[in-house]
């Protein structure tokens, strides 16, 4: 075997012997220096929006109107790529470990609150197309795509829904929906899965106007008036899970295309 000098001495010797403008190109090849601050540039970014997501979840973010620019492709990934179908997954296993270990009364009265979009039902073919919520809120654009009644269930929560059901928990559904999208609502609902729930709550004339917080806080407290036990809530805005008469758990789903007060 060679020793190590004197492979040292045959590599000079091959250096020597080359022609200075071939061996300028071999020796001197520029590294690729766009590909690797591409890509510094990206890891950047997907630690800046990671951090970015847990403040919003975590409503450590407070009021936001859009997405960071520089991070349409970081939400784009989550919710399209596996992160977000696990996310969900994982609240909605905890969520069904809190229910089964809840002691019903048998009266029929204990009850968990969900919300619809971005909880039960994915809005997320909507969003593909409207910059994953990098874009203004377009109302008229998304009541269109509400009456199409098309949106997919998330799988974890329709799960949980059921599990829920098979427990013995009558399931109210509190959404910032309009009365005048009641039909079109219910349809969605069925068509991906979700039935025989208790009550839909939607936004009635007299709601209009109200925050999400406070709307959600009265509708919960009538419950309540009514004799329910709210043992569980499920949402994905702290605006469904907070405010007055809350629940014993909230569960927060993950959302990171919009905030709603
Ligand atoms: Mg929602």
């Amino acid at each position: 075997m060679a020793s190590s000098s004197s492979v040292r001495l045959l590599l000079l010797i091959v250096l020597v012997t080359i022609p200075a403008s071939l061996s300028h190109t071999i020796l001197q090849i520029p590294p690729n220096r766009h590909a690797s601050e591409d890509r510094k540039l990206r890891a950047d970014d997907n630690l800046f929006c990671d951090s970015w997501r847990f403040s919003v979840e975590t409503n450590d973010a407070g009021t936001w109107d859009s997405i960071p620019s520089r991070c349409v492709g970081f939400v784009q990934d989550y919710m399209t790529g596996s992160r977000y179908a696990s996310d969900s997954a994982a609240v909605a296993n905890f969520s069904l470990a809190f229910g089964q270990a809840v002691k019903l009364g048998g009266d029929g009265k204990d009850a968990w609150v969900f919300d619809i979009d971005e909880t039960l039902l994915s809005n997320l073919p909507y969003y593909e197309a409207h910059g994953f919520g990098s874009v203004t809120f377009d109302e008229e654009a998304f009541d269109e795509w509400v009456d199409l009644a098309e949106a997919p269930a998330i799988p974890a929560s329709l799960n949980l829904y059921k599990g829920l059901q098979r427990l013995g928990f009558k399931i109210f559904l509190l959404t910032g929906r309009s009365e005048f999208q009641r039909n079109a609502t219910v349809k969605n609902l069925l068509y991906s899965g979700y039935s025989d729930w208790e009550r839909l709550l939607l936004r009635g004339p007299s709601d209009k106007g109200t925050l999400a917080t406070e709307y959600k806080s009265k509708k919960r407290a009538e419950l309540i008036t009514e004799g329910y036990r709210l043992h569980g809530s499920s949402g994905d805005q702290w605006s469904d899970l907070s405010g007055f008469a809350v629940a014993r758990r909230s569960f927060k789903l993950p959302n990171p295309m919009y905030y709603i007060a």
